[in-house]
């Protein structure tokens, strides 16, 4: 690509990264945290539609690393641990990123970035860069009420520690045997330096984890499961799969424990290629560390051949946050329409937060009647929007942005044949409809859409 065409591809990224964050705030998925106090950097709230997005796809994970099998559980730590938990697990001494300052406008930057991009100077103002330097990233708190005994430890950095620390107990709980995975969704907390864009790297945020447990021989076999499996996991989620990679760490990449690692990668607009999951193969180092800074002997004895030993770990750590923001990157559509531009979300019809809006064509008694009436009957089975106000083109349009993948028009026609219009979000097709047939279309369909992204 010659250079202008770069500039103006990126161009086009920025300003589909500046509409979502503006469909964001405006629609009700995400708002800054304490935005009356004018904010507090990296931290950010969901509101009732960013929450319904969020919860679908942590259900969704849930559902395809538990439920769909019988060789994983889950559990849910706390965010808080003992704080040798992290002196054990190496984060107490390198869990930082090396930064380098701008000498002139002091603008901090990480200085992995700004090898990535070739920048030698800074990026705001041209101005020279101090030696790097290393902050930890670890957030600190006191445990405790009387002042001078209080006890200082960390809110979890990541959240698989809990799975470590608790994996003697499932598996003296559950009588599962190896290999087996643990599974939890949870928040964790990073003293990040280098913050945004928007959600992807904010201090407060929250990841979906598995760790696998197996004999090391069978780690190779294992890791190129996982590999395939989580791969596909996300080829499912997006619409554009060329926007997706897996990407192997160079040697000087990799984290202090591990051997080998991919990440999974998605090919963000105006951002380039960036981290969505991490598939980590860490051997034993954290059993054994935590087997070694605890004293307690954390070995898996098989009960079949009797054979004790350090089980080891692939592990997969993804991010719900960035899960979010590059589903709403890959979903976001713009298309000319007699009216101008209709914008929409081609969300997963199954991860979509709402999936049914009931529209009555006039606001008249016996329109408004049927229609509250087939909003009953929908509600138990899915996610429900009643809009009544302006024409029906514009509600059409408001439905598309957020990305409800189907509208009933209820009209005076209905009244006599009982029959209402379904229009689908991404064909813009309306069917007509029997209103007994209405519960079961969705069920059929919805279900469909789940299959498809649960399975392929
Ligand atoms: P990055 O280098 O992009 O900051 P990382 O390599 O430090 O990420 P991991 O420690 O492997 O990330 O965490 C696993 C996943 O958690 C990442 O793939 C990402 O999806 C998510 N994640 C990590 N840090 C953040 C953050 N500060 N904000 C939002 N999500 C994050």
């Amino acid at each position: 690509m010659v250079a202008t065409e770069l500039k103006m591809t990126e161009q086009r990224g920025e300003d589909t990264l500046a509409k979502i964050v503006s469909l964001c705030k405006r629609r009700g998925f995400v708002y800054p945290n304490s935005e009356i106090y004018n904010g507090l950097a990296g931290v950010y709230d969901f509101g009732p539609l960013g929450m319904l997005l969020r919860r679908n796809l942590k259900e969704h994970w849930w559902r395809t690393m538990t439920q769909l099998r019988d060789d994983c559980v889950g559990i849910e730590g706390a965010i808080l641990t003992h704080p040798r938990v992290w002196e054990a697990s190496g984060h107490v001494v390198s869990f930082s990123d090396p930064m380098v300052d701008c000498k002139q406008c002091k603008r901090r930057f990480r200085a992995d970035h700004m090898q990535e991009q070739g920048s030698t100077r800074c990026p705001e103002c041209g101005g020279k860069f101090t030696e790097p330097k290393r902050f930890n990233l670890l957030m600190s708190t006191q445990l405790g009420v009387v002042e001078g005994e209080k006890m200082t430890t960390y809110l979890r950095g990541e959240a698989c520690q809990n799975i470590y620390l608790d994996f003697k107990n499932v598996v003296d709980s559950t009588r599962m045997r190896l290999p087996l995975g643990i599974c939890q969704i949870g928040k964790a907390f990073r003293n990040e330096v280098t913050l945004g864009p928007f959600v992807m790297r904010q201090r407060e945020f929250e990841q979906w984890d598995m760790q696998w447990f197996c004999k090391a021989e069978e780690m190779q076999h294992w890791y190129d499961h996982w590999q395939r499996e989580r791969f596909a996991f996300y080829q499912r989620l997006v619409n554009n799969h060329d926007h997706l990679r897996l990407r192997q760490h160079a040697q000087d990449e990799l984290a202090h424990y591990a051997k080998v690692a991919y990440d999974v990668e998605y090919d963000t607009p105006g951002l380039g290629w960036k981290e969505w999951e991490g598939i980590h193969w860490r051997g034993d180092w954290d059993l054994s560390r935590h087997s070694e800074y605890s004293g307690k002997d954390l070995s898996y004895v098989d009960p079949v051949s009797n054979e004790r030993f350090l089980p080891h770990i692939v592990e997969t750590s993804g991010g719900v946050d960035r899960t979010f923001f590059f589903v709403l990157m890959d979903a976001y559509a713009e298309e000319p329409d007699k009216d101008g531009v209709r914008v929409v979300l081609r969300l997963k019809k199954h991860l979509a937060p709402i999936k049914v809006a009931v529209l009555p064509l006039s606001k008249k008694e016996p329109l408004q009647e049927l229609s509250r009436s087939i909003l009953r009957t929908l509600r138990p089975i899915c996610t429900t929007q009643y809009d009544e106000n302006q024409a029906i083109g514009r509600r059409y349009r408001r439905q598309d942005e957020i990305g409800t993948p189907y509208c009933v028009t209820v009209d005076f026609q209905s009244l006599e044949d009982q029959r209402v219009t379904v229009r689908d979000r991404d064909t813009m097709a309306q069917d007509r409809i029997a209103i007994p047939e209405l519960a079961d279309f969705l069920r059929t369909h919805l279900a469909a859409d789940q299959l498809a992204i649960e399975v392929g």
